[in-house]
């Protein structure tokens, strides 16, 4: 990656390129229920249950999963924008609530939404919206400063500076937004469904305009999407989430050639594709998620898995690797040898 510039005034590098920009461990969320009893106890939907992962610098690490498997979220928890039950957020070697602040956590780390309408303020000019964080934050010269940006995300200042949110079109307003994130000078961007409802032209031009800021700005982005192959477009690692926990981490090209998860497996088979290396016999997934609020016991996949034995219902599969020092990790006892799984060891989704 060259990194020709840095957004200006953004915080210096703690500590240098091999330590990870985000590190997250045990992160859990549950929501209470009102008014909702579970076996006598007070229900909660238990939205994020142990997400532990890493974000290295200047990767873009793609989030998946069903809707309700906790991505958005885990994104929302990552930003403060909703406290954490337990776990640990460390960004760049600070935990939060420890040395890291909130403020400097969200100087750090912003968030671009999928609504893009409903993201900005109607009263605002869109130079007024763009400016408005920078100035909040004490940085210099926040009219500049959004100036430039929207030059950058390509709308010209002279054309757009002084109109209002609803006077320009949805792929305009999305670029009005990344510039409103780029303006805090953060160094880790979480993107949620960012594109998703954009049209299909709109979206490539969007996404090559991340591709390149990222390159540009020496950026880290965390990209949730449902959609896999623009997943696979922009990310170098992606992560699978099913039921508020981590199910598969990979690189790219590992995940891509080969799903160690049945349920990723599932959701690849059910994606469109037009390359036939590409095409699964695996039949897509069957039902709706569990309940969050009683998710099944041992394996959370087991009651839509087509591999699972007695020991899935019982015992939680830990996420590890596929072999000693893989970077693709999966937690599912067919990997697990000494599992006592019949199919342990044996490659059945190769
Ligand atoms: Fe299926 Fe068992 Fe693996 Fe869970 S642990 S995904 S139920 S085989």
């Amino acid at each position: 990656m060259s990194v020709t510039e840095t957004l200006p005034d953004t915080a210096p590098d703690k500590g240098g390129p091999a330590q990870p920009l985000l590190i997250v461990r045990d992160l859990q969320k549950y929501f209470p229920v009102r008014g909702g009893i579970l076996g006598g106890r007070k229900a909660v939907v238990q939205a994020v249950d142990g997400v532990s992962f890493e974000v290295k610098k200047g990767e873009t690490l793609g989030i998946v999963g069903e809707s309700g498997c906790g991505k958005s979220t885990t994104a929302r928890l990552l930003i403060g924008l909703i406290d954490k039950d337990r776990g640990e957020i460390i960004y760049d070697g600070q935990d939060l609530g420890g040395t890291l602040s909130l403020r400097d956590l969200r100087r750090g780390v912003q968030m671009v939404f999928q609504d893009s309408y409903a993201s900005l303020n109607p009263r605002l000019t869109i130079e007024e919206s763009i400016a408005f964080g920078a100035r909040i934050q004490g940085l210099p010269d926040p009219v500049g400063r959004a100036r430039r940006l929207m030059e950058r995300v390509g709308l010209s200042p002279d054309r757009f500076a002084q109109r209002y949110p609803h006077e320009v079109s949805g792929g305009q307003r999305q670029r009005i937004n990344i510039a409103r994130a780029l303006a805090m000078s953060p160094r880790l961007v979480v993107l949620d469904e960012a594109v998703s409802a954009l049209d299909k032209s709109v979206e490539a031009q969007v996404l090559n305009l991340l591709a390149d800021l990222r390159r540009e700005f020496g950026l880290t982005y965390i990209f949730i999407s449902h959609d896999l192959n623009v997943v696979r477009y922009i990310s170098d690692r992606i992560l699978v989430m099913y039921l508020g926990e981590v199910v598969e981490v990979a690189p790219v090209d590992q995940i891509w050639s080969r799903q160690a998860h049945p349920y990723t497996r599932s959701l690849f088979s059910a994606m469109p594709s037009m390359d036939p290396d590409n095409r699964t016999l695996e039949p897509p997934l069957s039902g709706d998620p569990p309940n969050p609020i009683n998710p099944p016991s041992g394996c959370r996949f087991h009651t839509r898995c087509r591999l699972a034995e007695s020991a899935c219902k019982t015992r939680v599969p830990t996420l590890r690797p596929l072999s000693v020092g893989s970077e693709h990790l999966a937690a599912c006892h067919l990997h697990d040898l000494g599992s006592g799984h019949s199919k342990a060891g044996k490659d059945v989704l190769a």
